[in-house]
């Protein structure tokens, strides 16, 4: 049986492999091109998210996976992992998530700056998983906002790869003023955080 992973026998051209981000909506003409500042700063964010993962059991050995080279999480940007909140702003819950984690999970939430995204990865940290028991919180979204939820158990590198792709797409399109919305401020005074 052969193995799953190939390799590239045949070197291509460099040039080839390099393809430049998409330019955002806007007008442009002989010398000049101009967006909106959401755009740019949009573009900018969305191809520099430094990931946190919080990895506690299964799933965090897929995320392994889509960080090594054969489906190179780095190709979006993302390649340089943080473990330090505060240099990070996608924190990535990957595992069962035990009721006595929850504060932790908060904590690491809370110490991350502005602007911040939060992806569950695999149905234990969506929901709890087979883990339907009185130990186990029933998903990471009873202690903080949650943005995007990848399914599986585990889910697939390809899955956890396409939960960053929507994490890019809505941080590409995020308003400047979000942030600072009510409706923002309404949702993190939900989880108690003013
Ligand atoms: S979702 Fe499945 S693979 Fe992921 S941590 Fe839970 S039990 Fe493990």
């Amino acid at each position: 049986m052969s193995r799953p992973v190939s390799y590239n026998l045949i070197q291509k051209p460099l040039e080839k492999d390099i393809s430049v981000a998409p330019l955002p909506d806007g007008h442009q003409g002989e010398g000049f091109f101009a967006t909106s500042l959401d755009s740019v700063i949009g573009l900018a964010r969305k191809n520099s998210i430094w990931p946190l993962p919080f990895a506690t059991s299964c799933c965090g050995i897929e995320f392994m996976a889509t960080m090594g080279s054969h489906y190179d999480l780095a190709r979006f940007g993302s390649e340089r992992v943080g473990f330090s909140p505060r240099q990070c702003d996608l924190l990535m819950v990957m595992g069962t998530i035990a009721k006595k984690m929850g504060p932790v999970v908060r904590q690491v939430y809370l110490q991350m700056a502005e602007p911040r995204w939060v992806i569950a990865v695999g149905a234990c940290a969506s929901s709890g998983g087979i883990f339907d028991t009185y130990s186990v919180l029933q998903g990471i979204d009873q202690v903080v906002p949650v943005d995007v939820y990848v399914p599986g158990c585990p889910p697939r590198p390809e899955a956890i790869i396409d939960g960053v792709l929507r994490i890019q797409d809505l941080v590409g399109k995020e308003s400047l003023r979000r942030r600072n919305s009510e409706h923002y401020k309404a949702l993190l005074n939900s989880y108690g955080i003013q």
